[in-house]
């Protein structure tokens, strides 16, 4: 049913890359085999997903919604789609994705936009399921799956379930390991599952997290059972407020939310609390240095040699050919990307922009510190709007920047960080509400994400 649901949306949506119905199939005749045998079950028995095309998946294309990986087919497996199989989860086919997953509303696929399956009422402009895990969002918004994976580097976990009034994870740093999945800027990356309830993405979080030999940057601890350990009750848990993200001239419907939550976590039994993350102005332009930094080494890869796209002009050398085939695999956020990368880390600039960005990093992750001196968990806004209208921000990139305004704190400070749907706006739009915890505190961030529920 599900295989069916997803070729049936698939014009109006394009939400997926590529299908696999006989994966998702395969895995459903595994496990009837396996019930049949007594044998125990996975967390994820016979839950057919969708997987971000950004993971790697043995014998099916990986494109990370990009030319350049044109014709790539990895011969191995990301070790969170590996962990995901071994529970018993099915694959419905590869989603879409922002290209190399930079981006907010999807936009940049090299696959042509997702569309989220909301409209606003009386009006027909289709619009943006967030990104950059935007295929994920609205398969699961659009029911096409129970749940998908996501990464989330400075909120693309958190935004696109925000906009499409799902749930969504971003575990601590180093929780999920990043082998097999397309690097964007190593230092923020990390993989996370997005489902349409808390319990549902404590289940698949269980199924995806663990220590990786592979990941230099893996955690080495225990998987906590973060399902037995959900709890709704904030008795004794101090909820912070923090004073930094009341912006001036906020959408009045996002206020009216993040206030209607904090009436709901004091409902539950929290005690709220204002507190101060003083550098939070400095988030935005901090990440927009360290992330394309980091993502213009880790796309120096692509040069026609050792992955998809080979573009070789008769009689050229191989500085052509590097030149050729990035010049035509790479898209223009992709190569905005990279230009500023590069630019931040010559050696002019390194000190004035790459150094700086790293030392006010640092302050940033102080402030949460500081803060959790004081409240056990943080509550605010997943993004400052709704979703927005495709093309509506496509020309104007420092737009679509200032979105992630309230999502790149946290993960500049590693830290976990959850998205709830917390119901519509005036016209009728989901919006989403962000739980912060600290570091290791996914089971917090969960439980208020429950309350909140
Ligand atoms: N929108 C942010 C960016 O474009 C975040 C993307 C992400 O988390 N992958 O970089």
């Amino acid at each position: 049913a599900f295989n069916a649901a997803v070729a049936a949306a698939q014009p109006a949506l394009n939400a997926f890359i590529v299908t696999t119905p006989d994966a998702a199939l395969d895995a459903a005749r595994r496990v009837d085999a396996a019930r049949a045998a007594g044998q125990a079950l996975g967390k994820m028995a016979g839950v057919p997903i969708g997987m971000k095309d950004l993971f790697a998946t043995k014998g099916v294309q990986t494109t990370a919604a990009s030319k350049i990986l044109a014709g790539f087919t990895p011969e191995y497996e990301s070790t969170v789609s590996q962990n995901l199989w071994n529970a018993g989860a099915g694959m419905l086919g590869k989603l879409n994705l922002d290209q190399f997953a930079m981006g907010s509303s999807n936009e940049t696929s090299a696959f042509g936009n997702v569309i989220s399956p909301w409209r606003r009422p009386n009006d027909t402009a289709p619009l943006a399921p967030g990104g950059s895990s935007g295929g994920s969002s609205a398969a699961i918004a659009a029911r096409l799956c129970p749940a998908a994976t996501g990464t989330d580097t400075g909120g693309s976990i958190r935004q696109p379930a925000a906009f499409t009034g799902i749930a969504g994870i971003k575990p601590t740093y180093g929780r999920c390991s990043r082998w097999g999945v397309v690097a964007f800027a190593s230092s923020l990356d990390q993989a996370g599952p997005m489902a349409r309830s808390v319990q549902d993405c404590a289940i698949m979080l269980e199924a995806m997290a663990g220590f990786d030999p592979k990941d230099s940057t893996s955690l080495d601890l225990p998987v906590p059972e973060w399902e037995a350990g959900l709890n709704p009750s904030m008795a004794g848990k101090r909820v912070g407020i923090p004073r930094e993200y009341r912006l001036d001239g906020m959408d009045p419907d996002v206020a009216k939310s993040w206030d209607d939550g904090i009436a709901w976590l004091k409902d539950a039994g929290a005690e709220i609390v204002e507190v101060s993350l003083p550098h939070t102005k400095y988030a935005l332009p901090t990440y927009y240095i360290i992330a394309p930094a980091e993502a213009s080494s880790n796309l120096a890869r692509y040069d026609g040699v050792r992955y998809g796209l080979r573009d070789l002009p008769d009689g050229a050398g191989l500085q052509d050919m590097y030149a050729a085939t990035r010049a035509a695999g790479f898209g223009p956020e992709v190569k905005r990307r990279i230009m500023i990368g590069t630019y931040v880390l010559s050696a002019g600039f390194y000190d004035a922009y790459y150094t700086q960005a790293q030392k006010v990093r640092a302050l940033i992750a102080r402030d949460f510190e500081l803060a959790f001196q004081h409240c056990d968990v943080i509550l605010a806004p997943t993004a400052p709007t709704a979703a927005f209208a495709l093309g509506e921000k496509s020309d104007d990139p420092l737009a679509m920047y200032l979105n992630d305004v309230f999502s790149v704190p946290a993960s500049l400070a590693g830290l976990p960080a959850m998205s709830v749907p917390a119901g519509l706006d005036r016209q009728g739009l989901p919006l989403g509400l962000q739980v912060i915890g600290q570091a290791f505190d996914e089971q917090g961030v969960l439980n208020a994400g429950l309350a909140l529920e």
